[in-house]
């Protein structure tokens, strides 16, 4: 092991920095050699959860004075790090879980450490998304992380129904208590024929990944009710893209004028030129107000 953790050592660690470091997400041989060495060389460890870490460093047999780094306590944190480095030491930052700053604490403070004139160093490793979208497949072509919808329905749905045009897949991440009622909301705002990975467990015991359209998503969940237990990523597909390239009123208003004068393709031409919306939306969009007549 010591042979491995070498392979680290060849490298420039600069005192008086913060190192921001991923953990893993569930299964604890999920660790980087380089956070681990990292982990071993820093003078103090900030944390979301000290209890937690604390445990989690002892799994790796290291022992280090914690420090705790909250939500709550993320900017008088920032200052006794800042004090720290200061005076030369290094100190890591880790959450719960994963990657600090990915709907996770940490992000405050780099923007403290790096305003303080220090230096910022990530040490990149697990995090859900990621790690979702990677067996996601192709229909994934490229994503938005999205994180945790609104607990709130009202404010969930006006959410999606930003989100409902966006032609880029949707990264989510839920809670156990909420999965159905998301899922459900999931189909309602953004369609049923959409494709959803559901990644549970990730790289835990009971890891499952299930793929299905919006549609059968719920009945799928309800099915069993330890499809509903633990963590969750939700990966959905973006919108088709006759939605996302839909026309403005205007742009349709005069695609409409255009075909009363002219032939299906000389009114899209028109319709591009006056509107500078794209010749081939406006001639897919001429054909199919031609089939409707
Ligand atoms: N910073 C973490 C990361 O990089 O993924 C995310 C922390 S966030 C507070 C916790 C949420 O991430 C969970 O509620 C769940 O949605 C997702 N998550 C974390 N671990 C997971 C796992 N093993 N499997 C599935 N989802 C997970």
């Amino acid at each position: 092991m010591s042979a491995l953790l070498a392979l680290a050592d060849d490298q420039h660690y600069p005192s008086g920095a913060l190192y921001v470091v991923a953990t893993p997400i569930g299964n604890t041989a999920d660790i980087t050699l380089r956070a681990l060495h990292v982990l071993g060389m820093v003078d103090a460890v900030a944390a979301e959860d000290t209890r937690n870490s604390a445990h989690l460093l002892a799994r790796y047999g290291l022992e280090k004075t914690l420090l705790a780094a909250h939500e709550h306590n993320e900017r008088s944190a920032a200052e006794k790090v800042i004090a720290r480095l200061r005076a030369g030491e290094r100190v890591a930052y880790i959450s719960d879980a994963g990657t600090p700053g990915i709907s996770d604490p940490g992000a405050r403070l780099v923007e403290a450490v790096r305003s303080a004139g220090l230096e910022v160093v990530p040490l990149p490793g697990p995090s859900a998304a990621i790690t979702a979208v990677s067996v996601a497949g192709a229909w994934v072509e490229g994503f938005t992380f999205i994180g945790f919808l609104p607990s709130k329905a009202a404010q969930r749905v006006a959410a999606l129904q930003a989100l409902a045009a966006q032609p880029q897949s949707l990264v989510f991440y839920e809670a156990p208590h909420r999965i159905v009622e998301t899922v459900g909301a999931l189909c309602q705002v953004l369609g049923a024929q959409r494709r959803i990975l559901i990644a549970r467990e990730l790289t835990k015991r009971f890891e499952s990944l299930h793929e299905c359209a919006l549609a059968q998503a719920v009945a799928w969940l309800e099915a069993d009710a330890n499809r509903q237990r633990g963590e969750f990523v939700l990966v959905v597909q973006g919108a088709p893209p006759a939605a996302s390239d839909a026309l403005s009123p205007e742009v349709e208003r005069v695609l409409a004028l255009a075909l009363e004068a002219l032939p299906t393709k000389g009114a899209a031409k028109l319709a591009a030129a006056i509107t500078g919306a794209s010749k081939n939306a406006l001639y897919e969009r001429a054909l199919a107000l031609k089939g409707e007549r």
